[in-house]
């Protein structure tokens, strides 16, 4: 039977991936059973952000699992500590709890912001709420779809858990007006990416970081596809010079081959947890650490969050000009970039299908918005061979 259907026979259809069965990824390409290679521009949602098979994080990977891989935090493992001091280290913060995925991460931060909001600010236990933002993406969880405004992650999953108020992104008067003695903490992208990366306006950021000052409130943010050098800075954040109480990060943390994720705060938030509050059993382990502190390492080392920045600007300004009078907007910063096709000028679904076809892997999202996101370590001439393809399809519409 061919593989694309015993997929669909086997595997629960909650994705429609495009007919494309792939084999083999080095670096920036993807190659298919038929050994049709083509550039990868969508980086596994930005969990790709060194290429497929990075060299130094195989060879962590493959040391690393034969001396020692899972045992639970039930014991100490070497490659822990100097993995979050290095992530501490790059993020301004005190202390980080590892998990695995980012849906994991975000709930610790939500456990974090409820725990302080009760024990430090003295909202009574089971009334803390939390402001997010409107057409956020945070995940999958039922507590996480439980606030998202996006009825097709909510349709049948409830009931949800209570204490979170929903206000339009980048409105900060929105969120003033949204704050209560009971308001623990403000969660949000800085950028949001499943969106269709979505920008807020110039100093909203700097603007929450003074209301939730005012106010007592914990400012945390959700950097796991902004996070890691996507858009030109470690953090998407540091273009504001704001500092969040909470920050979570995940994605590219797992060098590409692995899920790694952490919560990171301030030691008077962590220290909210103690041995048994919250856990899990793969998270922190001696591979993921090794790996996401040799991720960290080859991000600094081979300079790619310059190259984010560098690169990310050419390629913003090369998709504007050939979008021209097809996109109502090209927008992002760094290497993640977002076309906006205007409507009724064509259809986002079909155009990525052309790119495929052209040589040019991404993805759309939310019908309207192709995303631009190859890994961090692409060239000038790698990237000129993507956008070239990119040209001559847009061309076409
Ligand atoms: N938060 C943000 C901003 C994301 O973009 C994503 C995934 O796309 C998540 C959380 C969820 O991460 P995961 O799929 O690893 O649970």
């Amino acid at each position: 039977m061919n593989a694309i259907v015993l997929e669909r026979e086997v595997c629960a259809q909650n994705y429609a991936p495009l007919p494309i069965m792939l084999s083999h990824g080095e670096g920036v390409w993807l190659t298919d059973i038929a050994g049709v290679r083509r550039l990868d521009m969508m980086s596994g949602y930005s969990a790709v952000s060194l290429g497929h098979g990075h060299p130094r994080i195989l060879k962590v990977l493959n040391e690393q699992a034969k001396r020692l891989a899972v045992t639970s935090r039930a014991f100490h493992t070497e490659p822990l500590g100097p993995f979050l001091a290095k992530l501490c280290a790059v993020a301004g913060q005190e202390m980080a709890l590892p998990m695995n995925t980012g849906a994991e991460a975000v709930e610790t931060a939500i456990k974090a912001a409820r725990r302080w909001g009760h024990k430090v600010k003295g909202i009574a236990d089971g009334q803390a709420e939390i402001i997010v933002a409107e057409n956020n993406f945070h995940g999958r969880t039922t507590t996480i779809v439980g606030f998202s405004t996006d009825e097709s992650y909510r349709d049948g999953f409830g009931p949800f858990a209570p204490g979170f108020v929903s206000v339009p992104f980048g409105d900060t008067a929105a969120v003033e007006a949204a704050i209560t003695p009971n308001t623990a903490a403000i969660l949000i992208e800085p950028i949001q990416g499943e969106a269709g990366i979505v920008l807020p306006p110039d100093g909203h950021l700097r603007a929450l970081r003074a209301l939730c000052d005012r106010n007592n409130v914990l400012l945390i943010l959700d950097e796991i596809q902004s996070g890691l050098g996507r858009t030109g800075h470690w953090f998407a954040h540091q273009h504001e010079g704001v500092r969040p109480d909470g920050l979570i990060v995940g994605k590219a943390l797992g060098g590409g081959v692995y899920p790694v994720s952490a919560f990171l705060a301030s030691r008077a938030v962590m220290q909210l947890f103690g041995p048994g509050s919250h856990g899990s059993t793969f998270g922190g382990n001696a591979l993921a650490a090794a790996i996401g502190h040799e991720a960290l390492c080859v991000l600094e080392d081979e300079k790619l969050i310059e190259r984010s920045a560098e690169l990310g600007a050419y390629m913003k300004q090369r998709l504007s000009a050939m979008t021209a009078g097809l996109a109502s907007e090209v927008r992002g910063r760094g290497l993640w970039v977002g076309v906006e096709i205007a409507p009724g000028a064509g259809d986002a679904k079909k155009i990525v299908a052309r790119l495929a076809d052209a040589g040019v892997l991404t993805k759309e999202t939310h019908e309207r918005t192709i995303r631009f996101a190859p890994p961090l370590t692409i060239t000038q001439d790698e990237l000129d061979w993507g956008l070239e393809r990119c040209e001559s399809v847009f061309a076409e519409q």
